[in-house]
């Protein structure tokens, strides 16, 4: 066939083409591999389902990843809670600044907010440990109990 043999003769600079297109549609080809067909995720779920080693591996992949894009988050954002340097990771939260977290983040996604977080433009986030993350949103008025129906009186009042 002449386009194998068309490859062969021309495979490095085939490569370094392929290489330099994917390199230039980064982007797009990230985009496109969000969008994945709906077959392939549905074969892939069927084999999650009938294999438990296979799942067990995959679900294994995806907390490493997690916790890896976590770990060089919270690094990236000093390590310890502003407020008080609890620097335990377990207990650290990506806080907003400004508020409106919940919002963005089901407005953008969790992968969104975490590149967003990364870059971390106009210092719009912070790291707080649990504790302060939610005195701050009751300093704020941003508590929100069982959607608003339990209000717990301020002791100092
Ligand atoms: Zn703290």
């Amino acid at each position: 066939m002449a386009s194998k043999a068309s490859y062969r003769k021309h495979c490095e600079k085939v490569k370094a083409k392929n290489k330099a297109y994917r390199q230039a549609h980064a982007e797009e080809l990230h985009a496109y591999e969000l969008k994945r067909s709906p077959i392939r995720i549905a074969l892939q779920r069927k084999k999650r389902q009938a294999d438990p080693e296979y799942r067990r591996k995959v679900n294994e992949e995806v907390r490493s990843r997690r916790i890896a894009a976590r770990l060089a988050l919270i690094e990236k954002l000093g390590g310890k809670c502003v407020r008080c340097g609890f620097d335990d990771w377990r207990g650290l939260q990506i806080d907003h600044v400004k508020g409106g977290g919940t919002k963005e983040l089901l407005r953008l996604g969790a992968g969104k907010v975490y590149r967003l977080a990364l870059e971390n433009k106009d210092g719009h986030y912070q790291l707080l440990c649990a504790n302060c993350n939610q005195i701050k949103r009751y300093e704020e008025g941003q508590h929100n109990w069982l959607g608003g129906r339990i209000r717990i009186a301020d002791p100092a009042c």
